[in-house]
């Protein structure tokens, strides 16, 4: 199995983009300080501080003070801002995709595609914030009229994971400076430099200093605790595991912090046998390899129905196997690293287990040796309902497939799990779509279509997937507190 390496200009240019990082340090880390790896080397890229509590507590008074004179700009200044920001954005597109790569590991070509899909966001609350929210009522039983309005909800505190580690950030961060709110923000620790980066853009584009502040540690249970005890903290967004968002719940239900959460996912995709067969095997690569799989909402189970099943699985195959792996930032690369050797782990536990329980191997299933954190991208077949790669989530690059007779059928295996976030449906049949989309329990369902992902659309899931949504108007609304003023009436003369 070769892995491509990348040419001495990309490593060169890729370097360059690292070096311009603000505060960006590379030595041995000392007590105080955390290194960022290259998951496709395991070299060091950066060392940054491991900031404190008292440290993450000291921000929270800086942007919540910025956050109150930025409450009171005006909707069309906010969105100018946001407007630059994107223009910002955009124009540093290559160093952002060349920074994401290199400490994230997707390829470069993805890279450049979250940067779009991250600055969309950005523009998507630009134009939104523009047509403030508000209605007017009568009471029914007269006497009084009731405007409601929507206001900032103050400070708020976002905890972004590490596999879009731009998009992620944006998605929290530009409804939070379109409703006119500050922000304390907390990169994975494996990806901060992408963080820093956006954050640092932001500010040249006009976004103040002291408005939207990033805290780089190590020690996230001593952030959350600290920053979570904290009265003038009014929002906590989060995006990571279930397991850690229902910790943060418990956290932030001491003082009523309003919450959204973006948590696991084990989403099905199920293909009918009248589905269109090239564009089954066209969304079933999709939404497994965007990101290497390493997506809240990437298939995790696959279902066929009978009649389709073989021919769906030659197809599907004969794609999986054509990927080829390689450094995030190589010429060519289809596939880069995954993020850590505990996946790599992982990855190979999972599918050993599946084909000693019966699962057919279809194509890859191994780790290439050496350094970096690479998997090949895998098929399986005929996978056991009850092998782990079956119930839990992989965030890898490996489809485990089982086969299905019915509709009924299929929606019960489907439904049976705790999370529901994405799912995915493949026919032609516009009543079979509809009935099956109505009937998954999940927040989104993707329908022929393997990247369902919008700004303008409520990203977010159902079950112990989340709570709130991201993007789009119900996005912003995270963000407001929704007040009313009953005001009365008497009959004049
Ligand atoms: P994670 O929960 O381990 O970490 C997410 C973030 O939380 C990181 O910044 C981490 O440092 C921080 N964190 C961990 N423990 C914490 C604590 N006690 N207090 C405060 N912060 C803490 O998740 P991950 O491994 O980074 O990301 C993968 C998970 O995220 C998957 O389950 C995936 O499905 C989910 N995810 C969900 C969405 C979504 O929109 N629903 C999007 C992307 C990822």
């Amino acid at each position: 199995m070769t892995l491509l390496t990348p040419s001495a200009e990309r490593i060169a240019a890729s370097d360059a983009a690292l070096k311009s990082l603000p505060g960006h340090v590379n030595h041995e880390p000392g007590a105080d300080e955390f290194a960022v790896l290259d998951p496709a080397t395991e070299e060091r890229i950066a060392t940054l501080p491991n900031r404190d509590a008292a440290y993450a507590v000291e921000q929270l008074g800086i942007a919540d003070e910025a956050g109150r004179a930025w409450a009171r700009t005006t909707p069309r200044h906010r969105s100018e801002v946001l407007h630059l920001v994107y223009d910002t954005l955009i124009a540093e597109r290559d160093r952002l995709a060349f920074v994401i790569s290199r400490e994230m590991g997707k390829t470069l070509a993805e890279a450049n595609g979250e940067v779009q899909y991250a600055a969309d966001y950005v523009r998507w609350y630009a134009d939104e914030l523009l047509r403030p929210a508000g209605n007017y009522r009568e009471n029914p039983a007269g006497g009084s009229t009731i405007l409601t309005k929507r206001s900032p909800i103050g400070l708020a505190v976002l905890i972004a994971p590490w596999n879009f580690p731009m998009a992620m950030i944006t998605r929290k961060i530009a409804p939070a400076l379109a409703a006119g709110c500050g922000a304390v923000i907390k990169p994975a620790s494996l990806t901060p430099l992408t963080t820093m980066l956006t954050v640092k853009l932001m500010e040249r584009a006009g976004v103040p200093g002291e408005l939207m502040r990033v805290v780089t540690t190590k020690d996230s249970g001593a952030f959350s605790e600290a920053v979570l005890a904290d009265p003038r903290v009014r929002k906590l967004s989060f995006t990571g595991s279930t397991g850690v968002g229902s910790t943060l719940l418990g956290l932030a239900a001491k003082n009523v912090v309003k919450s959204s959460m973006e948590l696991g996912g084990n989403a099905p995709f199920i293909v009918f046998d009248d589905a269109d067969l090239e564009r089954a095997v066209e969304n079933a690569v999709q939404a497994k390899l965007r990101n290497g799989g390493q997506s809240c909402i990437a298939a995790n189970r696959y279902y066929v129905q009978e009649g389709i099943a073989d021919a769906f699985v030659e197809g599907f195959t004969e794609r999986m196997a054509a990927v080829t792996l390689g450094h995030g930032i190589a010429e060519g690369a289809g596939l880069g690293p995954v993020i850590n050797r505990a996946a790599v782990e992982n990855f190979t536990r999972l599918v050993d287990q599946a084909v000693e329980l019966g699962a057919e191997l279809r194509t890859g299933g191994s780790a290439p040796e050496g350094a970096g954190y690479f998997f090949e991208a895998t098929v399986l077949d005929r996978v056991p309902a009850v092998a782990d790669i079956a119930r839990t989530e992989i965030f890898g690059p490996i489809a485990a497939i089982s086969r299905f007779r019915t509709q009924e059928e299929v929606l019960a295996a489907a439904n049976d799990t705790p999370f529901g976030l994405a799912s995915y449906v493949c026919t032609e049949n516009l009543d079979r779509a509809l009935n099956v989309a109505d009937a998954l329990e999940a927040g989104l369902v993707g329908i022929n279509n393997g990247v369902p992902s919008n700004p303008a659309a409520p990203f977010g899931g159902l079950k112990q997937s989340g709570l709130g949504r991201e993007g789009s108007g119900e996005g912003l609304e995270e963000y407001q507190e929704i007040r009313f003023y009953n005001i009365s009436r008497r009959e004049t003369a």
